[in-house]
């Protein structure tokens, strides 16, 4: 085994496979060949043949054939960089003597053409050389850049389904290990984000050091697929039982004490895993099957090792709930309904966009259930957009219609908002159906704030730029702290239905929204309690200052048809 850094290792492994391959070098260098030899021929050529009437002799397509040949010395280089320039330079290093030869001595001067364009193809060969390497050093640190994960240094998300799509094709034996860390989020919250991130730094370091000691006696490629969650793919192995010693060491190294800033943490983990191609036979199952199993040990709340088994109940309905949410984004049964936000005097504020898909009996499936599953699966995306672009077909036509200035909300999945085309792809709806971005507002959940703060708000302030404005949803059920509450640019506050439903059930419960509320007023927020039904609800909400109200009081989530009467009524 060729041993090194095992992670290292595998990465170039996988960049070099993109390379041109040796047949195609091999090919090039005998295509010259053969050109040459026959140029050489045909230029000493006596014969003629006819064209057009006219006796043509043969020696006149030797310089075509040169050209040909050096056709193949210009590919060589593009091809093959440094390789290809190099094996270009000794061809035509190894053809000055006969070139000599024909000149100078046998005073053949037909030749001096030939030698000319082979020169000149050289020199064009140098400058596409020397513009290459220019380019391959940019290149290379933005590969790093690409399959590394920029905290923890691992190889990141993409460089793991790269590694698991190669392997897949080329139908090696592997096992897929999805881990992820136990009680994280409490130590982001009690401890603060930096600490959090001296965690996942640290057990990264742990990890890598293990798998480039090729201890473990398999080949290991340990990644941070996002947040807490990480990846291990494991190769060359004999049985079932060397993948379990493989995972049992990395969960030891876990588990030993860890100190950061004179606290002694012990770390736990999920690990879930499925092996290719005993449990799957493509990338994306491989990763959700192994997903299932360790979420399966989460609900255990154990800390150890699970394969994927079919029997898995929930993994049978999310693998049905993803055929359904994708064969509903094929024929157009996403549907957007639309819920109406009220000022506490009853005047429109506006609509919430809530996702349903309509199946063919007719009946709906709930966000509550699709959505997890098109988050898991990386659908999340594409039903964001196809309710968006619903909602915005009908807010669009509304504004116009009747110039009112309400705004309408959209829900934004964390993976969604993270996407790099993100912007441009909500600017093209916007665009298309002519929504102006102060009316325009996007829903982020409170947990954004825990998991991926700093990226977020990066992302968070480009948005509010452009004009548009951003409700916190589901304010109260992340435990996020007044500082990052402070330090996030939103404008609106939305108090979930839990704390809403309870309000009136104790005077602390009550006293808990109207804190929340004084918070967000404070932090000059508006706020908005979801989930009203009642008219003891309103009144408590009025007394305590709250702002706007959606719930199913004055308005359940409508389809678009009935949605509109509202708007032209108000
Ligand atoms: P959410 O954003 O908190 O949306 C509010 C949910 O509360 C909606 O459920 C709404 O129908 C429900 N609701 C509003 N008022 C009342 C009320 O008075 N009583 C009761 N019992 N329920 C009320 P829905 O439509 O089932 O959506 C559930 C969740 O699914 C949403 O929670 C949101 O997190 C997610 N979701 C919905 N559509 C989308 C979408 O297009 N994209 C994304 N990423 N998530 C979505
Ligand atoms: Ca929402
Ligand atoms: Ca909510």
């Amino acid at each position: 085994m060729n041993k090194g850094k095992n992670i290292d290792l595998t990465l170039k492994e996988l960049s070099r496979q993109k390379e041109s391959p040796k047949s195609l070098y091999i090919l090039f260098v005998l295509c010259y060949v053969v050109i040459s030899v026959n140029v050489v021929k045909t230029a000493r050529s006596s014969g003629t043949f006819m064209v057009a009437g006219q006796q043509i002799p043969v020696s006149y397509f030797a310089g075509v054939l040169t050209s040909l040949a050096n056709i193949f010395i210009v590919s060589l280089v593009v091809f093959f960089r440094k390789i290809g320039f190099l094996t270009g330079i000794v061809i035509v290093v190894a053809q000055i003597p006969f070139w000599v030869m024909s000149i100078v001595v046998m005073h053949n001067f037909t030749a001096i053409p030939g030698v000319f364009t082979t020169v000149f193809a050289l020199v064009t060969s140098f400058i596409i050389f020397i513009n290459q390497l220019r380019v391959e050093k940019y290149q290379a640190s933005m590969q790093i850049q690409v399959v590394t994960d920029n905290l923890t240094k691992l190889p990141n998300r993409f460089a793991c389904t790269e590694l698991i799509n190669d392997l897949v094709q080329k139908n090696d034996r592997f096992a897929v290990v999805s881990v992820d860390i136990n009680n994280f989020k409490s130590i982001n919250d009690t401890m603060g984000h930096e600490t959090g991130n001296e965690v996942l730094r640290r057990v990264s370091d742990r990890w890598k050091e293990l798998a480039d000691s090729w201890k473990t006696g398999t080949v290991d490629f340990v990644g941070r697929y996002g947040g807490d969650e990480y990846l291990i793919v494991i190769r060359e192995f004999e049985k079932e039982e060397d993948i379990l010693n493989t995972i049992k060491a990395y969960k030891s190294v876990l588990e030993e004490k860890m100190t950061i800033d004179d606290c002694d943490f012990f770390m736990t983990a999920c690990f879930g895993y499925a092996i290719y191609p005993d449990d799957a036979d493509n990338r994306a199952s491989m990763l959700s099957y192994a997903d299932v199993a360790m979420h399966e040990m989460k609900r255990e709340h154990g800390d150890s090792i699970l394969r994927f088994n079919k029997d898995m109940s929930h993994a049978e309905k999310t693998l049905e709930l993803e055929r359904k949410i994708r064969e509903a984004l094929d024929k157009d049964r996403i549907l957007s309904y639309l819920q109406p936000q009220f000022d506490m005097s009853h005047k429109l504020r506006g609509y919430e966009a809530l996702a349903r898909i309509r199946e063919d009996d007719g009946s709906f499936i709930s966000p509550g259930e699709f959505i997890p599953v098109a988050e898991s699966t990386g659908l999340i995306d594409l039903v964001d957009l196809r309710v968006f672009e619903k909602a915005a077909e009908f807010f669009g036509k509304a504004i116009k219609k009747t110039d009112a200035k309400i705004s309408l909300s959209i829900n934004i999945s964390v993976r969604h908002l993270m996407k790099n085309n993100f912007i441009d792809e909500i600017t093209g709806i916007m665009n298309k159906y002519g929504i102006p971005a102060d009316q325009l507002e996007l829903e982020i959940t409170e947990s954004i704030m825990i998991d991926s703060f700093e990226k977020a708000l990066e992302r968070i302030n480009e948005v509010k730029q452009m004009g548009l404005k951003v409700a916190i949803d589901d304010f109260g059920t992340g435990y996020s702290s007044l500082s990052y509450l402070n330090s996030f640019p939103a404008d609106l506050l939305k108090v979930d239905k839990s704390f809403i439903d309870v309000m009136n059930d104790s005077d602390s419960s009550r006293q808990y929204v109207a804190t929340i509320i004084t918070i967000g007023h404070i932090l000059n927020l508006e706020v908005i309690s979801e989930g009203v039904e009642t008219e003891e609800q309103l009144k408590t909400l009025e007394s305590i200052g709250c702002d706007h109200i959606q719930g199913f009081i004055w308005g359940k989530p409508l389809p678009p048809e009935e949605a509109e009467k509202l708007v032209t009524a108000s």
